[in-house]
């Protein structure tokens, strides 16, 4: 005889932990699985450890997905307010960062043990490490075969996340087992990501490394260009730091970005004003306005004399000058990939789940929550609210027996 339970949830992280306290606390009897040695591994390594575990202005803009109403329920009913009232209850210190961005002050660690201890409350049952061999839909609800043995139950929750990161034990079970059921997938890619230029094209920037400065920064076209005002790392081998990682989520192979190094200035304007009151060289009046060694490089790229007296310098090399750094236009030529993607953007395709309860429209007692889904978060703490709100809503579900 099978042993059997309400729900059975595959993978304990972020959402699986959340969505089996929720449901255990609710009365549901929970077996929750995860193959990794170690609980929640993203959530300890998130936010450079201190976990930025949610944003307080999210709203559904913040969120990429093929259906981008789907979340709004969800998140509508389970706020970042909620998620912070947990934490209260738990005498957890959090601080806000940059933007609404909410970071964990004692580190991550305490949002796991806090996570742990909401499962433990709810009477959950977790097996860990414990590898899923295969699933079936029978007599006795789904049936999953485990390597500590099979178990049943007439909920299955799919939360075992992306495919970021695979040393850390991310796999494509999620969306192997969706389409097992007749799920479609929308084409994962990784997002949050680093992205990569061709080795030539990069060489006249790679004496940038290290230099980090805010940008206004653009990709996408038509309806889904998007830009966001956010710092820029440069890199030996590319872009990095949140200008480009947000926009790596909207990036597709083929298409420019475009970054204005002097956000929200009129560098030619400015320039050619200087023109005719500094006697400077053009070097060090660009230096005036710009990191050093940016100056130094745009010049350089312009074919421009830096030790060139401002009141010498002609007024169309200045515009020129003012219009490269307003509209530097590059064409990556990848990303650093699921090594280093922070999200999966892609996914279990949302228009076949139900926005209320995560609960596939094509198979009956199987949902699927957290990053899984086609729904990923900009930078900033959406995709751990994500979790949390995908997971609430399934949990309310899974408990209404
Ligand atoms: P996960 O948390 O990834 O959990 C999935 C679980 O499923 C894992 O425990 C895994 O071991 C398990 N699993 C996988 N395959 C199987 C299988 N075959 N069998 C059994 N179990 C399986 N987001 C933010 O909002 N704020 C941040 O500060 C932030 N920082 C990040 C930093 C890094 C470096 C990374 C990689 C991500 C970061 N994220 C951040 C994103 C965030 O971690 C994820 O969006 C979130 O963890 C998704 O939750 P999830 O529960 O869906 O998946």
């Amino acid at each position: 005889m099978l042993h059997s339970y309400d729900a059975i949830i595959l993978g304990a992280g972020a959402a699986g932990l959340h969505c089996a306290a929720m449901a255990g606390q609710m009365g549901a009897r929970v077996l929750l699985l995860d193959h990794a040695a170690k609980v929640a591994e993203k959530i300890r390594i998130s936010g450079g450890g201190r976990c930025n575990f949610t944003n307080r202005d999210t709203t559904p803009a913040q969120f990429l997905s093929d259906n981008p109403h789907f979340c709004r329920s969800a998140l509508a009913r389970y706020t970042p307010q909620d998620f912070i009232a947990l934490l209260q209850r738990h005498g957890i210190g959090f601080h806000e960062k940059h933007r609404g961005q909410l970071f964990c002050d004692q580190g991550s660690e305490r949002i796991i043990e806090m996570l742990l201890a909401e499962c433990e409350a709810g009477s959950v049952e977790r097996w860990q490490p414990c590898a899923v061999r295969a699933v079936r839909h029978g007599a006795a609800g789904y049936e999953v075969d485990t390597d500590r043995g099979s178990v049943s139950a007439p909920r299955l929750v799919v939360a075992t996340g992306g495919l970021s990161i695979p040393k850390i034990g991310a796999t494509d079970f999620g969306h192997r087992l969706a389409r097992q059921f007749g799920h479609r997938i929308v084409e994962p890619r990784p997002a949050l990501v680093p992205l990569t230029f061709p080795a030539q094209d990069w060489a006249p920037f790679a004496a940038l490394a290290g230099l980090s400065l805010e940008v206004l920064i653009d990709a996408g076209s038509g309806k889904k260009r998007t830009r966001f005002l956010e710092d820029l790392l440069f890199t030996h081998r590319g872009l990095s730091g949140p200008a480009v990682l947000q926009v790596s989520s909207y990036w597709r192979p083929g298409e420019p970005i475009t970054i204005d190094l002097a956000p929200g200035r009129d560098l030619a304007t400015e320039l050619k004003a200087a023109k005719a009151r500094s006697k400077r060289q053009l070097g060090n009046e660009l230096a005036a306005q710009l990191p050093q060694r940016l100056a130094d490089t745009w010049v350089q790229r312009q074919g421009l004399d830096a030790s060139l007296p401002m009141p010498q310098a002609r007024d169309r090399d200045l515009e020129a000058l003012g219009a490269s750094l307003g509209g530097w236009q590059l064409q990556p030529d990848g990303s650093e990939g699921w090594r280093k993607a922070e999200v999966t953007a892609g996914g279990v395709d949302t228009r076949e789940l139900n926005q209320q309860t995560m609960e596939s429209r094509l198979q009956p007692g199987l949902h699927f929550i957290g990053e899984v889904t086609d729904v990923t978060g900009w930078l900033g703490g959406y995709n751990f609210q994500w979790a949390w709100a995908s997971a609430a809503a399934c949990a309310t579900a899974l408990a209404a027996r």
